[in-house]
């Protein structure tokens, strides 16, 4: 869907479409075999998108279960009015215990040890266990459900505990070995919610984007744990992984757009930028785009990665500066200061998105959109006017 926004002329923006991330939302929900509930993760600033933002639209589209990655982002949305249940998913110091309260948030206790820590303060935290079933980051020892039985009914009573969750690592990779793996941990998490079901936690969820699709099948393997789709990356238009096959509509919310501050005529012999890593082999026009690394464009793309002006691919030459890059545009007619460039986004018949930067650059898309700097002013726009 292509935005149109007239208005805007900085050195160095984004649009983000909130219509096509309600979209995403919508087509996500519609295509899970399952009428699971959606639990939006939007931490790290809702993968760059702004938190309080996504938050009010998907609020409005009836989302009421959201998971940050800490506290600040947390009270952060608590202080912006956003209603609903909001989970932390990694760690806050026990310190935290009554501000965890006081804006009614939900804490992932990541081992026994932190649970005891927590139970010990004067505060009654409303908590969710993390059980590790495989990935070995946080939670309790999912080999052993016995032994997470006796931790959970035992702080089931010392905290206000109303949910525990896993998260597979690998569900983004359909292999034989990957499917196999992800059964495991799947069915470790299943046989923890067994021995606890008389408890009746309401949040038992187990799905990350890719999971939501590739596994919850609705069928009694679902029972007790999927109840509820953590949805991250495809909310926001990316893949999990680069094999991932997106539901049809579901697509990049985010423009990246930037200026150009100077075109000029370089010769033969001559070399671009600092380090003089391009050396110029023909006499090329070469123009200034007003963004760089600070602004998150990853210096790694230099001499390598491109930007879209009118509709055509310019190459990023030479390295990339801290607030400008330079862009060879002898191929394409008549750029000229002011014109806009695509960083991230579509122009014409082109797009660029942040997993095609990602591939580029050798990460993938989540970093691309988490490490477009704060500095780069976001705009909401909506290609559908009925948002
Ligand atoms: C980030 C995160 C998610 C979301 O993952 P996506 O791949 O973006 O869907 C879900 N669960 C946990 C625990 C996470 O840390």
């Amino acid at each position: 869907m292509e935005v149109h926004v007239n208005q805007i002329e900085k050195r160095s923006w984004i649009e983000i479409d909130l219509a096509q991330l309600k979209a995403n939302y919508l087509i996500y929900k519609k295509k899970l075999k399952t009428d699971a509930d959606i639990m939006a993760v939007i931490k790290a600033d809702a993968y760059g998108h702004g938190d309080v933002q996504v938050a009010r639209m998907l609020s409005w589209c009836g989302c009421h279960l959201f998971a940050v990655s800490n506290i600040d982002e947390a009270v952060g949305l608590r202080e912006a009015g956003v209603q609903g249940e909001i989970l932390l998913l990694g760690y806050s110091s026990p310190f935290y215990a009554k501000t965890l309260v006081d804006y009614d948030l939900t804490q992932a206790i990541v081992s026994e040890e932190y649970a005891e820590a927590l139970a010990s303060t004067p505060f009654k935290v409303k908590c969710q266990f993390a059980i590790d079933t495989g990935m070995n980051r946080i939670g309790l020892n999912g080999d052993d459900s016995e032994q997470c039985e006796r931790i959970i009914r035992h702080y089931a009573e010392r905290l206000h505990l109303n949910g525990m969750f896993t998260h597979l690592c690998v569900a983004d990779t359909d292999t034989e070995e990957c499917r196999a793996f992800t059964w495991g941990q799947i069915n470790k998490f299943k046989s923890v919610a067994e021995r606890i079901a008389d408890l009746h936690l309401p949040y038992v969820h187990c799905c990350n984007s890719a999971a939501g699709l590739n596994y919850l099948d609705g069928s009694e393997k679902f029972d007790l744990i999927g109840g509820i789709v953590r949805l991250g990356i495809i909310l926001f238009g990316l893949k999990p992984s680069p094999e991932t096959i997106l539901p049809e509509g579901i697509a990049p919310a985010i423009a990246w757009k930037s200026a150009i501050s100077q075109v000029k005529d370089v010769y033969p012999g001559e070399t671009i930028g600092y380090g003089r890593t391009f050396k110029v082999e023909r006499k090329s026009r070469i123009a200034t785009v007003t963004t760089g690394y600070a602004d998150g464009l990853n210096r790694h793309l230099s001499n390598r990665g491109h930007v879209l002006i009118r509709g055509h691919r310019a190459p990023i030459v030479g390295r990339i500066c801290m607030d400008q890059t330079l862009v060879d545009v002898t191929d394409i007619p008549e750029v000229a200061m002011g014109d806009k460039v695509v960083v991230l986004g579509r122009d014409g018949d082109l797009q660029y998105t942040a997993d095609d930067m990602a591939e580029d650059l050798g990460t993938i898309g989540y970093e691309v959109l988490c490490t477009m700097s704060k500095r780069v002013q976001r705009f909401y726009v909506s290609s559908n006017s009925s948002l």
